[in-house]
């Protein structure tokens, strides 16, 4: 499994700072055939692609409870410069890129494939958003997030007339989107068990999805996607909760686990307005890795397994009680108070 990343330790739409380094060490001096070299590439494309056809289905199925949308169009946009310098003419051979922008691919049922949006397109604009020039330098997303920016943006229901090359024949398509919460989804190249949301942003590792398969793992997204709708990352920092190592300590600890269960709560909600299954949460949190990862290791910060299992198993009979609410929604604007005790369920 790991060698499968090894060739190319990337991120589909994104490349941190701690990851450069590692993706600039690209195993250039072992020669790899063609059809290897086609096969890493088709695992990548398909693990964004699986990424991104969540992320869609989150964040337009939740959109009534955003109050910063997005165009939801369904297209997964790679660029060349973010592929280590040493791949790139494979790169650029096997996407057929005509261009510094293309399609890795389309979303099943979303607008843009009813729009006739196909992998492997040249994107040459992508509405009034000017489609960034490749950079030569190394692996870089600096303008792979300009054009997301730029594209979330965009008035989120009306139509975009978006420019293809499609084998080298110009094309145009007309994208009508539909309303989702304006989140970017990433996709981290590595065996560690890492998820994170930075208010636009929501960012999963490959670890996630190798140890807990593809539909486990939609708790992990829901449940960063709910830090977003809620804001908790500008809100911790507006009550001077301090991030990292000090996270678990003092004042800091209510500040993290009121953020965390209030993301456990509303996570369950935002699964079920999608459609998923009802036990999705609970069998997460009783899977032996997410066991395993409370108890000793744990840091404070987080609430304990027993607590979010609890949060978990509490809603889900909610939502069959009463269907989907939205909780602390309508709060997101107010302080975080460090108050995290009432919001774990009585056993
Ligand atoms: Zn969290």
């Amino acid at each position: 499994m790991f060698r499968r990343f090894c060739l190319f330790l990337l991120i589909l739409t994104a490349l941190p700072s701690s990851v450069r380094a590692g993706a600039l060490s690209l195993a250039a001096n072992r020669p790899e055939s063609d059809s290897a070299v086609a096969a890493q590439l088709e695992s990548v494309r398909a693990a964004g692609l699986a990424l991104a056809s969540a992320g869609f289905r989150l964040s337009t199925a939740n959109a009534a409870l955003c109050d910063r949308l997005e165009p939801g169009h369904g297209i997964q946009l790679h660029r060349i410069d973010q592929y280590p310098l040493a791949a790139r003419a494979a790169v650029r051979a096997h996407f057929r890129f005509a261009g510094a922008t293309a399609v890795a691919g389309v979303v099943p049922g979303s607008p843009a494939e009813q729009a006739g949006v196909r992998a492997d397109d040249t994107v040459l604009a992508f509405g009034p958003v000017a489609v960034p020039p490749a950079s030569d330098g190394p692996p870089s997303t600096v303008g792979l997030v300009a054009l997301w920016q730029g594209v979330a943006a965009l008035p989120p229901t009306a139509p975009i007339r978006i420019d293809l090359l499609r084998d080298g024949a110009p094309l145009t398509v007309t994208v009508t989107p539909i309303p989702a919460c304006r989140t970017r989804y990433e996709l981290l190249f590595t065996p560690a068990l890492e998820a994170s949301a930075n208010g636009e942003m929501v960012q999963i590792s490959t670890g996630y999805t190798d140890r807990f398969g593809d539909e486990l793992v939609l708790a992990v997204l829901a449940h960063e996607l709910a830090h977003n709708i809620l804001r908790h990352r500008d809100r911790l920092k507006a009550v001077g909760a301090e991030f990292g190592m000090l996270s678990g300590f003092g004042r800091n600890m209510g500040f993290f686990r009121q953020a965390e269960l209030q993301a456990d709560t509303l996570a369950v909600h935002l699964l079920a307005r999608a459609g998923y299954p009802a036990d999705l949460a609970s069998r997460f949190r009783q899977h032996p890795v997410a066991r395993a990862r409370s108890g000793m290791f744990q840091s404070p910060s987080h609430p304990q397994w027993r607590d979010r299992l609890r949060v978990a198993l509490a809603e889900e009979a909610r939502i069959a009680a009463n269907g989907p609410g939205a909780p602390f929604v309508a709060e997101r604007d107010a302080p975080l108070t460090g108050d995290w005790r009432p919001l774990v369920p009585k056993p």
